[in-house]
């Protein structure tokens, strides 16, 4: 695959490291669990929207665009780094907030993503729960027209065509990770919500012929809607590339069972694999995405669903700031242990 035929601006620390999990993966007793360490991409707290920003970026520029607008959650990871990839350039970034999971708190509602958002010095608008997220950017978008400029719209979570190059790209990364130090890799895992990291993934490891099976884990959609949406994009972004291997429906693997309550609204298992990838390797998850992602493979793990001898890549997709707007949730936990 050849990447450079794209525009594409530079902002990840590349390759991110492919680590062992030894005390995770023997507290488990199951397989053996590897991490992908995709929170480490480096723009300001990195993650894994960092990727996929190089190519929208690139795309925003070499279209003359003068103003970014995108859009998510109260505590959008996504929205951070495109508004640090928006200060990179000199752009003017534009955030639309949707109130997705009603908390009222103080820290949820200012501190976490949204103090960063603030100190890179994007400008931020709130939306209620349920907003036409896309329409309110049109909004804003037909507005900045108006006013003389050339706004380029980023789809939330940079989930489109362009965007999941960055995606395919991290799949050869690992590939060439795998094959460089003799792993072979038997299941890729991770949390999928807006689908393009899914879709880059499945899009790189069916054109590289890898025979790695990528299990999405879901945050939001029931799974036969997660489902259609990842496998459309990954064929979206595959027809981009000009890859001739079809992607097939068994390529795209979703399990939506460790959402709870909905998107944003941290569950049990969720606190657990955060205090479980904390203690047992010193990494922090994100209670929105990541913890829900480690929180299903955990459980299929206990569950029986892997065999010992099986070697298994989380990818880890960032978010720990997020932390900062989920304290709550931590409080008193140091006392709660027996
Ligand atoms: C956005 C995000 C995801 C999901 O990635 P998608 O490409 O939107 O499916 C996973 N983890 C974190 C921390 C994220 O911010």
């Amino acid at each position: 695959m050849h990447f450079s035929r794209f525009p594409r601006r530079h902002y990840a620390h590349l390759p991110t490291p492919l680590e062992p999990l030894p005390r995770l993966s023997a507290a488990l007793g199951g397989p053996a669990l590897w991490i992908k360490r995709d929170d480490c991409t480096g723009l300001a707290g990195g993650g894994n929207k960092t990727r996929k920003l190089e190519f929208l970026m690139g795309d925003a520029l070499a279209q003359g665009a003068d103003c970014v607008i995108t859009q998510g959650a109260t505590q959008s990871n996504h929205v951070r780094q495109a508004a640090a990839a928006c200060a990179r350039e000199g752009l003017p970034c534009h955030l639309l907030l949707e109130d997705r999971t009603g908390f009222t708190d103080p820290d949820y509602r200012d501190n976490g993503n949204v103090l960063m958002d603030r100190v890179l010095g994007a400008t931020l608008e709130e939306r209620p729960a349920g907003t036409d997220m896309d329409a309110a950017m049109a909004e804003v978008a037909a507005r900045l027209t108006a006013e003389g400029r050339t706004p380029y719209v980023i789809p939330g979570g940079g989930s489109n065509r362009v965007g999941a190059l960055g995606y395919a790209n991290a799949a050869l990364e690992l590939l060439q990770q795998a094959n460089d130090r003799g792993l072979r890799i038997d299941r890729l895992v991770h949390a999928t919500g807006s689908a393009g990291t899914q879709a880059g993934l499945v899009a790189g490891l069916v054109a590289a012929n890898s025979g790695i099976p990528v299990l999405g884990v879901g945050v939001r959609a029931p799974a036969p809607v997660q489902h259609a949406k990842v496998l459309e994009l990954a064929r979206a972004t595959s027809d981009y590339l000009g890859a001739r291997t079809a992607i097939e429906d068994d390529d795209v693997q979703v399990n939506c069972d460790y959402i709870g309550e909905g998107y944003g609204i941290p569950t049990a298992g969720a606190i657990e694999a955060i205090r479980l990838l904390a203690e047992l390797e010193g990494i922090f998850l994100d209670p929105v995405y990541s913890a829900k992602g480690m929180a299903g493979l955990i459980d299929l793990i206990r569950r029986g669903h892997y065999g010992a001898d099986e070697q298994i890549v989380f990818l880890h997709t960032g978010g720990a700031q997020a932390l900062y707007g989920y304290r709550r949730f931590f409080e008193g936990a140091d006392r709660a242990k027996p």
